[in-house]
């Protein structure tokens, strides 16, 4: 009896650790041994995120055994509840993956599509101008139907090994028993308190009150959803009781997406574009985003002028990267779109021919006051009937979230994951605790251009994750939020680590600008006032104040260990794991 007692129980013990009873412990109790550091190394994994729970989650998993997709899985459903304004199943995303035993990188494409029955003119008022943003983006035509879900399911089905339950359960733990609230969230939510409705007022500011740093947040509604995609997986939404609570939702809040928009939603693989820089291959993400190619164009037209004779600080070198962006965001806003809808000139942006005559546009220390799109067409061979000329509107840029994690058997995750605003259209799933995206409104307001709303469309993104190779292998991943900034981001940090030589943390750390078009520059704290009044003298107009420019996250790749490494403009944090259970 005793021994089918012990047998019982060893069975139930097994049991219960396979289903998450070991990626169970991260809770608010935990919140002192949180890893809190922005740099970190680890023989045998790394995980770097904006969110220190997040980060703990990841390492839990990878230290249990799990692999870098496995992580990924529990961090973003982590991050769905600690950064719930950043990112989460209500919304979309790529992850990109480097798989260490194929050695090749794909993208799992999770970024939300529009409803099926929408049309060009759906954010225009009757008289044909753009409705204002800050109502377009609170509307519920401005949901996407959300992709994260699926995305997650479909990488962990091809990468994973640890059980699902398992993934989703720390999520779920910090959802009920709470966590202690960071100070970019309670920032957030100080921001966007009015926009909030009022599902999302009761929990991120309840009776009227936003949450202060360290207060204790308990998510109920969400941890049961957690705990039914726990169980269900990604059917609970879209073919379930979830999906139903958020076609009613958007319906409620004036959009038109259906249960049948959620069952024909697919994740789609893709092939990353590539190009070389200085010798490292920069692998990045294609259209629908916009980002891989811009940051591209933008690292070829600056190859010739070898950066780094000039300081990292210098007006050359702040001159010469805005120009590139200059030449770089035109030719994006006219060109890109979502390619299984629109063409898009891909080899031709980025033909060598092509970018060396747009690079000899730029003149050191001049500022080209009329930037055009160029003409990458004429260097693929084809020439769409009508040209087309981007209309401007009142976008704001969004801020969201991205991580990475690396694994002991060489796999890479590099993610960047949204809901587009910061909390999205503000809007909640009620009973559900699921934040809504508003990427809808990544498409352009205006009709005509390749980046126009269509049914089933993914709208144009920014997003750019990127995996660096030398000789053939990895040596560096890269990411970051911020919507068109993430462009400017991720280039700028690129060119830091290679012109410059810089550390990761240093290569985060360094003042970055962004500049879509002239004149106009936003810039980071640290810009020495002398090389701001010599760019004004070019014609240049700074920001009166400086501001933080995205949130880049990355990993370098040693042979024998990893290096982690958080930006300082968020809460967020590195943690390596030198010990790994089982193979
Ligand atoms: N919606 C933005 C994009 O896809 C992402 C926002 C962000 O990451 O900050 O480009």
């Amino acid at each position: 009896m005793r021994k089918t007692l012990s047998k019982f129980l060893t069975v139930f013990i097994l049991f219960s650790l396979t289903l998450g009873g070991s990626l169970s412990s991260v809770s608010a109790e935990s919140t002192s041994s949180l890893p809190v550091s922005k740099v970190d190394v680890g023989k045998e994994g790394m995980v770097a995120t904006a969110e220190p729970y997040a980060t703990r989650v990841g390492q839990e998993v990878l230290e249990k055994g799990g692999t870098a997709v496995d992580a990924a899985v529990a961090v973003q459903l982590a991050l769905n509840v600690t950064e719930p304004m950043m990112s989460g199943i209500g919304g979309g995303g790529f992850m990109m993956v480097y798989d260490g035993k194929t050695k090749q990188v794909s993208i799992m494409n999770s970024r939300e599509k529009a409803p099926s029955d929408v049309t060009s003119d759906l954010f225009l008022d009757e008289n044909g101008k753009s409705i204002p943003f800050k109502e377009r983006h609170t509307s519920g035509k401005a949901v996407g139907v959300p992709g994260t879900l699926l995305g997650l399911q479909e990488a962990h089905e091809k990468w994973g090994k640890l059980k699902w339950k398992a993934l989703v359960k720390p999520a779920e733990n910090l959802a009920k028993d709470g966590f202690n609230v960071s100070a970019t969230l309670s920032g957030s939510i100080e921001d966007s308190k009015d926009k909030l409705s009022e599902e999302a007022k009761s929990v991120y500011a309840p009776n009227g009150q936003v949450l202060k740093e360290g207060a204790l947040l308990k998510q109920e509604d969400l941890a049961k959803t957690l705990q039914l995609i726990g169980k269900e997986g990604s059917q609970a939404l879209y073919d379930g009781e979830l999906g139903k609570a958020i076609v009613k939702t958007v319906k409620d809040h004036g959009g038109s997406m259906t249960e049948e928009d959620l069952e024909n939603y697919t994740v789609k693989e893709q092939t990353p574009i590539k190009g070389k820089y200085h010798g490292y291959d920069i692998i990045s993400m294609p259209p629908p985003s916009s980002g891989g190619l811009t940051v591209l164009q933008i690292l070829k037209m600056l190859e010739p002028y070898d950066i780094s004779q000039y300081g990292a600080r210098s007006p050359e070198k702040y001159n010469l990267v805005a120009e590139a962006m200059h030449l770089a965001f035109a030719d994006r806003n006219k060109y890109i779109g979502d390619t299984d809808f629109v063409d898009v000139p891909i080899s031709g942006m980025l033909n060598g021919n092509y970018l060396a005559k747009r690079s000899k546009e730029i003149e050191l220390l001049k500022a080209n006051k009329d930037v055009k799109a160029g003409d990458p067409w004429s260097y693929q061979g084809g020439k769409p009937e009508t040209e087309y000329v981007p209309k401007k509107d009142d976008k704001e840029i969004g801020q969201t979230t991205h991580f990475t994690i690396a694994d002991k058997w060489g796999n890479l995750v590099s993610y960047t994951t949204t809901i587009e605003q910061v909390f999205g259209t503000g809007i909640m799933v009620p009973g559900y605790g699921v934040m809504l995206n508003n990427e809808m409104t990544d498409f352009d307001a205006y009709p005509g251009g390749p980046n126009e709303v269509q049914p089933n469309k993914r709208p144009m993104s920014s997003m750019s994750p990127t995996i660096v190779l030398k000789d053939h292998k990895p040596v560096m991943t890269v990411g970051s939020p911020g919507g068109p900034t993430i462009i400017a981001s991720v280039a700028q940090t690129l060119i830091n680590k290679i012109d410059y030589g810089m550390s990761a943390e240093a290569a985060i750390e360094e003042p970055r600008i962004y500049t879509p078009t002239y004149p106009n520059i936003r810039y980071e704290k640290g810009i020495p006032s002398e090389t701001i009044k010599e760019l004004e003298k070019l014609g240049y107009k700074f920001d009166d104040e400086p501001e933080e420019i995205g949130n880049v996250q990355t990993i370098d790749i040693y042979d024998s260990f990893y290096l982690g490494a958080a930006d300082s403009s968020r809460v967020g944090s590195a943690a390596g794991v030198d010990t790994v259970k089982g193979k």
